[in-house]
């Protein structure tokens, strides 16, 4: 009995060392940031203030931190604009229109300190700290800003029937390998970068409007003319919200999350929302638990098909009802890739978009009823990819197939989708066809268990499909990412 005993108190006590030692203990560096923000329709600005806690969990100490102001993309003077020039109609059907962000105030532990607007085209606040913040020390910062939307069909904007809340706030770049990611708003694809936080929102707005939102709702009030809803979200990568007078509203259960449906232009919603909660339930099933408490679809008036942010989707009111299950589908899969693991969607675009494609592959296979053949699927991306390849080739020359360009390094959106979207997914294919799909899902799951809530590279996903099958997954990769691989 005390032989035994003695075993039992030795081997708690090395779980108690492992669990100090696996993440548990760093629970308390994980940045937190307090919003309060209220709309002013006449006016289409935001007057927000902003305290944001962060923990120094680099090796060394920072003098300074720095904030992406994405906003200032869509001011009217920016060199790099957040938008092709092809695109300017479908985005600003009433006109061009400018909007950008105005940080009115800066300090540090209560100590204003002065905040230089800077970057490769102002769209980063640099925040001098009064003291060098030590490694696992916490720095205090607290700003105040106006964001004024454009009257566009974007991320970030407004029309008259929706208001999108999307990047419009400063927030933190990530700090790795000695240097703060400053990645620019470009054009093509997404730039948006940045590390899972905890979030405490006070959002008021109008109350005609009804509030699509990240997070959970924690309190809701009617202020004069004003709704206040106070919002929490836990491991958010950021806050988004979508208002609009005309929303209808549909719920429902995936499991234990809750699926919130915010709609406008949708013939068939009811469907929709069943796309979004069967899409939580296959995903969770086949790649690990859905990240958050709920999720939340709405209607956005955006130029693309569908947006994601962490727990909230924006689906486009430019889709057809018919495809909207199908962009729901897509939108979803990223709150595991992109949200759920981070990467940086300006050099591993392939990998958040190449892995939501395949994902909608595999529900297809998970889910006959949808009546898409996940071969068939498959082999309409090949043909995509190839007929992008023959009229590069005929319009342009012999095509730079290359996966590793960043994102401002393709020349046009088409070639970037060809290669984000579709050679990223023909690439996850391959790795599936060689490797047989229940190892292949084995490594998936393994990644997405190894690196929910923190920011991956691609080494990441082939070892982990590597160790999962005992094939060597990233040599596959490696053809295809140097434009070697014949498809
Ligand atoms: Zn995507």
């Amino acid at each position: 009995m005390k032989k035994l005993f003695l075993y039992l108190f030795s081997l708690l006590s090395a779980l108690l060392l492992l669990l100090s030692l696996s993440g548990c203990g760093k629970k308390e560096s994980k940045t937190h940031y307090t919003l309060q923000i209220c709309y002013d329709a006449e006016a289409h600005t935001l007057t927000g203030e902003q305290e944001i806690t962060y923990t120094n969990t680099a090796e060394e100490s920072l003098t300074e931190l720095r904030l992406h102001l994405y906003p200032n993309a869509f001011r009217e003077n920016a060199a790099i604009r957040p938008y092709h020039y092809g695109a300017l109609a479908r985005i600003f059907p009433d006109g061009v229109s400018y909007g950008g962000i105005e940080v009115t105030s800066v300090s540090v532990e209560n100590e204003a300190v002065a905040a230089t607007v800077t970057g490769e085209d102002m769209g980063i606040l640099c925040v001098p700290l009064p003291e060098p913040l030590a490694p696992e020390k916490t720095a205090r910062l607290h700003l105040q800003f106006t964001t004024t939307l454009p009257h566009a069909r974007h991320r970030m904007g407004y029309t008259d029937r929706s208001v999108s809340l999307g990047n419009f706030y400063p927030i933190l770049c990530i700090y790795e390998n000695g240097a703060f990611v400053e990645t620019p708003y470009y054009a093509n694809g997404e730039t948006f970068y940045s590390a899972c936080a905890d979030y405490d929102v006070t959002l008021s707005v109008p109350s005609a409007y009804k509030v699509a939102h990240a997070g959970v709702l924690t309190e809701k009030q009617e202020k004069g003319e004003q709704t206040v809803y106070r919002i929490e979200g836990e491991s958010l990568r950021d806050f988004a919200a979508v208002f609009s007078r005309e929303y209808g509203l549909l719920t429902a259960s995936a499991g234990k999350v809750d699926v919130a449906y915010y709609h406008y232009g949708d013939s068939n919603p009811q469907q929709t929302l069943q796309a979004a909660v069967d899409a939580v339930l296959v995903y969770s099933a086949l790649f690990g638990s859905y990240p958050y408490p709920s999720l939340t679809l709405a209607t956005a008036d955006f130029y693309q098909g569908g947006m994601e942010y962490s727990s909230l989707v924006y689906l486009s009111a430019l889709n057809a009802s018919e495809d909207l299950a199908a962009v729901a589908l897509h939108e979803v899969a990223h709150q595991w890739w992109a949200i759920g693991v981070g990467s940086n969607p300006h050099r591993y675009h392939y990998l958040d978009e190449g892995l939501a494609e395949y994902s909608v592959a595999l529900f297809y296979g998970e889910k006959p009823s949808y009546g898409v053949n996940e071969q068939e699927y498959a082999q309409k991306k090949r043909e995509s990819y190839h007929s992008f390849l023959s009229v590069y080739e005929q319009v342009i020359g012999s095509p730079n197939t290359s996966m590793t360009r960043s994102v401002d390094e393709f020349r046009s959106e088409t070639e970037y989708v060809s290669i984000a979207y579709d050679k990223g997914f023909l690439l996850m294919h391959s790795l599936r066809e060689s490797m047989g799909k229940q190892r292949f899902l084995s490594g998936l799951k393994r990644y997405y268990k190894r690196n929910l809530f923190r920011e991956a590279r691609p080494e990441a996903l082939f070892d982990s499909l590597n160790r999962a099958s005992g094939y060597r997954a990233s040599d596959i990769a490696a053809s295809y990412l140097n434009g070697t691989a014949v498809i």
